[in-house]
């Protein structure tokens, strides 16, 4: 069969941020693309459920940031964005501080007043700090904490929160994790650093929504399992095809369906894991509904001690209702959020960046670059943590 007697130019697996964009690409670039994803909806880790009235975040909370305006400008072309900002609150034994570092934690913890005085008390615990080092080098995450900021910050900030996170005694993590700890001597609460961040106005999925558009969608169909009935029904032929063999698993039979692959699903599953399956960590989330409208007062609340073994709670309507809307809206929707060490069947998260993940990584990287009509997209084939503007800005680079 000659590509363009074939049903479609592009097959992509998975309708996360990266397959949906690309997807949005081949549409306007006059091309035709069938999406499929193994999950029971599109939009992969920024889906949202609608519970109440308000957009959970199934996958955890998702803030898009970006300094670059190119991709803030498409994004807000698909659906307009609102004015959320991240402004985070660390909850210490019932003490509550203002993240990231700046002048209103440093005043919650000092009492001080201004950034000279700040300035002072973080030199004097730093020098503490370096003093009980007496020259050597930081062994570990905790000496390299405590150089960085001192103990008051170490403690109440960063210690439990970062041995929830890491399942380990910071004595025991090293030191290269936290490289620096940045201190604002202003009254800030902005989390980013970044130009433009926001919330798609009506959600995420409206974004996800808005970049498939017409494309074909089947979802329930994992690249490594047998044709659905769904994509049989919209590819007749490829049923005829198939239909007296024994082999009917799609990824054995995507060429008679389209000419080009756009694969986002895990780089270690294209191919059967048969150097080795690559390690992810993983978060789980508890998820439930409060009989009030306001329950935290903030999207986003870290637990800083050992007392709660969870690491933040999310109260998702903050992400999208501001002022009066929180009242209108009576209940609320809360998600604590446990780390959680990674076991098969679970949701792969996080990279683990690692020597032998990254060699394994690395070999399997090198096989991909010999697939001919096959590009490797998104946090899950690259096996690389990305934020969504990063994931955007790489799908619209992406030569047709
Ligand atoms: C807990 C968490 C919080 C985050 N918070 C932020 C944030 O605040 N801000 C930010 O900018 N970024 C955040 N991110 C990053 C963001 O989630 C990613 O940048 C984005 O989701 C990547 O999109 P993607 O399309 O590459 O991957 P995904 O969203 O994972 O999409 C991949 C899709 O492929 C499908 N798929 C996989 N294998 C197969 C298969 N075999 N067959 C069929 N379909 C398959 C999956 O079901 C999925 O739908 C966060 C990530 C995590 C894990």
């Amino acid at each position: 069969m000659t590509a363009s007697a074939l049903p479609y130019d592009y097959l992509i697996v998975g309708s996360g941020l990266y397959g949906a964009t690309l997807a949005y690409r081949i549409r306007q670039a006059g091309k035709r693309c069938l999406v499929i994803d193994k999950r029971p909806h599109t939009g992969g880790n920024i889906y949202c459920e609608d519970v109440e009235g308000i957009h959970v975040h199934k996958y955890g909370a998702h803030i898009f940031h970006t300094s670059n305006q190119a991709v803030w400008e498409f994004v807000n072309r698909i659906v307009p964005f609102n004015r959320y900002t991240n402004s985070p609150v660390a909850n210490y034994r019932g003490q509550l501080f203002n993240l990231p570092f700046n002048m209103n934690t440093f005043y919650q913890m000092w009492g001080v007043h201004n950034p000279a005085e700040a300035q002072a008390k973080i030199e004097e615990q730093k020098a503490e700090a370096l003093a009980a080092l007496n020259g050597r080098e930081p062994a570990n995450l905790e000496e390299q904490a405590l150089a960085l900021v001192g103990k008051d910050i170490y403690l109440k900030l960063i210690k439990d929160y970062t041995e929830k996170q890491w399942g380990r005694p910071c004595t025991e993590l090293p030191a290269f994790i936290i490289r620096r700890l940045p201190v604002r001597l202003v009254f800030d609460n902005n989390y980013f650093n970044d130009k433009y961040q926001g919330i798609p106005i009506g959600g995420y999925n409206r974004l996800i929504d808005g970049l498939l558009g017409d494309t074909p969608v089947v979802c329930e169909q994992d690249f490594f399992a047998p044709i659905s009935p769904a994509l049989a029904a919209l590819c007749p032929k490829l049923l005829e095809e198939v239909t007296q063999q024994t082999d009917r698993t799609l990824a054995n039979h995507w060429r008679k369906i389209a000419s080009k692959l756009v694969y986002t699903g895990a780089l270690d599953e294209f191919y059967g894991k048969r150097l080795g399956a690559l390690d992810w960590r993983t978060v789980s989330f508890q998820t439930r509904i409060e009989d009030t409208p306001n329950f935290q007062g903030n999207a986003v609340v870290n637990y800083t001690s050992h007392d709660e073994p969870y690491t933040r709670i999310i109260e998702h309507k903050h992400f999208e209702m501001f002022g009066a809307e929180v009242y209108e809206c009576p209940r609320t929707v809360v998600s604590e959020e446990y780390s959680t060490e990674y076991r098969e069947g679970m949701e792969p998260y996080y990279p683990v960046n690692d020597e032998r993940n990254n060699r394994l990584a690395e070999q399997y990287r090198q096989l991909a670059a010999q697939e001919e009509d096959v590009l490797f997209g998104g946090r899950l084939a690259e096996y690389k943590y990305y934020d969504m503007a990063p994931i955007v800005e790489q799908a619209l680079a992406v030569k047709l």
